[in-house]
């Protein structure tokens, strides 16, 4: 078995010598470029026929790969873009005898209209419940499409133009074929562009987790939108070219069942990956083709096919590669097993003499229906301050974090920030205004690496900004190498060098926390939030938590720390307010605060408190978080 391998972990070891990878990828495209050129030399007509449907779908899968699998939006609505492209072409040639070209054109504008309905939704529900309204409206199209005389009624158009191409005769397979070909090599290539930028890297940060992804700065209903834009364009591009080349329109092609045969070939495929949903496309065509005789059962076949899939590999057959080559590395240490480095400290900024108060809290009180977790707190935190919140486990902390960065409103009181008011503004327009948080429960994007969460929180590009994906792609391309650039240089001042291409849940949980604190700083903040950053830490890796957060102060963030380890609490922070059942009971110096009676009782209970009265001041005891 051994010595099957070794010839394989010998290429696996040549092919992560990074010069010939990099010539492997432009040679791998060159390959598949003359392959597929040359592919209908060996083909009959009927096949050919296949071939170009096949190609339709495989435009079309793009599509569901992005909004779906990229953007992590439930679309049940991708045939129905393709419907919409389609019937566009055929109603505004046969019925308003348009030129074809032009009705492409705006059939392509009608899906991406579409596309933005059918997403609308998606700024209220998610996930199923996406999934029932998406199915639902997709139902919808269907139906019209089957009553109204203007598409046809229940029997479609027929009559659609060949399209026209400088004398090229389409109605020929075979030299549609290349027509496809072209669109479909621009198809993946400006997918693939997306998904490796930022715009597609803000959309798997969403993806894995929307809540992080905003307090990073992302606009997440903007970008749902143009997930569903960007499937609604891909849909009508390949309604267009289903429409050039079948010319004819039912509504049985773009039913439920048509969909769910995309959903198949997304998921067989590995809907992560635009390459797996291309090849899944191909791959279903092919085998639907061979199965015509047995439709029935090749229907629960795929949908049984699609079950193993989804539980024992949801990376699908694109996610195989990746899965032969963590088999083959086992054995060699992977960067599981080292240590992260020393920290580089900030350059420190210019002491500010005074430089007034940067976070200012008024009479805050949050209630969740009849509990009131927050009442009447008041907290002023200067610039240039590290400041300890601590307190009971429920005490409200948390809560108050999550009122100042946005991501809940307060039932009363207000939030400044340099004397400005930030109370009700979304989390996206705080981290944009130099606010930045971590999480009491790591929140870290599940599929992306440590590198691309640093690339992730670097981007501070609004969102608008995409429509540089269609007018200058070569600024998005330099703005990218830039990126990483900075990106390079944050993982080796927090010592993550070692772990850049690591996907941080497999990484120690000291490491993790690293990661969340850097990706926090990536933004440069004014304000800092931790929240319990030394939680599951362990000594040594506390330290040097103190050592990087003084020099993040002293780099001109403000920080604001709740912590559990009074330790800690004593060696960084300078003013520490305590909270009991949200309300302020103490706030002074850590000494102060840790001999208040009032304090010790909240912590330790009225005997104690009475106890201490008489003895010595003590110190409040640590409490390790639940
Ligand atoms: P801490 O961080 O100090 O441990 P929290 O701020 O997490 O405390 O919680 C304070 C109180 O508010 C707790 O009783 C908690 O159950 C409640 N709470 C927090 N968030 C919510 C929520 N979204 N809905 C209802 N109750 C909540
Ligand atoms: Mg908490």
């Amino acid at each position: 078995m051994t010595s099957d391998l070794q010839p394989l972990q010998r290429r696996a070891a040549v092919l992560r010598r990074p010069d010939l990878r990099r010539l492997g990828r432009p040679a791998g495209y060159l390959v598949l470029a003359v392959l597929a050129w040359l592919l209908p030399y060996g083909l009959g007509g009927y096949d050919m026929h296949v071939l170009d449907t096949a190609l339709v779908f495989a435009i079309l899968a793009i599509g569901q790969g992005l909004v779906m699998g990229i953007a992590g939006q439930i679309n049940l609505a991708q045939v129905a873009f393709m419907g919409v492209g389609a019937y566009t072409t055929a109603i505004l040639t046969t019925q308003e005898h348009m030129a074809f070209w032009p009705a492409a054109v705006l059939a392509v504008a009608a899906a991406a209209l579409m596309g933005l309905l059918i997403g609308l939704p998606a700024l209220r529900v998610q996930s199923h419940y996406l999934g029932i309204v998406t199915l639902g409206l997709s139902l919808a199209f269907l139906n019209w499409v089957t009553n109204a005389p203007l598409a046809g009624s229940g029997s479609g158009l027929s009559g659609i133009p060949v399209p026209p191409l400088g004398g090229v005769d389409l109605t020929n397979d075979y030299l549609y074929y290349y027509v496809e070909l072209l669109a479909f090599v621009a198809a993946l290539a400006f997918g693939l562009f997306v998904v490796r930028t930022r715009l597609g890297r803000r959309m798997r940060a969403m993806r894995d987790d929307s809540l992080a992804a905003g307090s990073l700065g992302a606009r997440i209903p903007v970008l749902r939108m143009t997930a569903f834009l960007l499937a609604g364009v891909y849909g009508g591009v390949a309604g267009v070219l289903y429409a050039g080349l079948i010319r004819f329109v039912a509504p049985e092609t773009f039913s439920i069942t048509e969909m769910f045969l995309l959903l198949a070939m997304v998921v067989i495929g590995g809907r992560q990956s635009l390459w797996g949903c291309v090849v899944g496309a191909l791959a279903l065509s092919a085998v639907q083709e061979e199965l015509t005789d047995l439709s029935t059962y090749a229907q629960l076949g795929y949908g049984a096919v699609v079950v193993l899939m989804v539980v024992f590999a949801p990376t699908g057959l694109a996610g195989v590669p990746h899965r032969l080559r963590t088999a083959l590395q086992r054995r060699a240490p992977g960067p599981e097993s080292a240590t992260v480095g020393p920290f580089r400290p900030y350059p420190p900024a210019e002491p500010r003499p005074d430089a007034g108060t940067l976070l200012q809290l008024d009479a805050i009180t949050m209630r969740f229906k009849g509990l009131v977790a927050l009442s009447e707190v008041s907290l002023q935190v200067r610039a240039g301050e590290i400041r300890g919140v601590v307190g009971p486990n429920g005490s409200g902390k948390t809560t108050l974090f999550n009122i100042i960065s946005g991501l809940y409103r307060a039932s009363a009181g207000t939030v400044a920030l340099q004397g400005r008011q930030i109370g009700g503004m979304r989390p996206y327009r705080l981290a944009h205004l130099g606010l930045a948080r971590t999480f009491q429960n790591l929140r870290l994007f599940r599929r992306l690496t440590v590198r691309e969460h640093l690339l992730a929180a670097l981007d501070r590009s609004p969102t608008r900004w995409a429509w540089r994906y269609v007018l200058w792609p070569v600024g998005v391309w330099r703005g990218e190498r830039d990126l990483g650039r900075q990106a390079d240089a944050l993982l080796d001042r927090f010592g993550l060098a070692a772990f850049a291409g690591a996907i941080p849940y497999a990484l120690p949980y000291g490491i993790q926390r690293r990661v969340e604190l850097a990706r926090a700083m990536a933004g440069s903040p004014q304000l800092l939030l931790l929240d319990e950053p030394a939680a599951g830490l362990n000594g040594t890796e506390k330290a040097q938590l103190v050592e990087i957060v003084k020099s993040i102060r002293d780099s001109g963030t403000t920080v604001v720390i709740i912590e559990h380890d009074m330790g800690l609490v004593m060696s960084l922070c300078e003013q520490v307010t305590v909270l009991a059942a949200g309300r302020v009971i103490a706030h002074g110096s850590p000494a102060q605060v840790a001999a208040d009676p009032q304090v010790i009782e909240a912590y330790l209970g009225r005997a104690a408190a009475d106890r201490a009265g008489q003895e010595q001041p003590v110190t409040t005891p640590s409490e390790e978080p639940s």
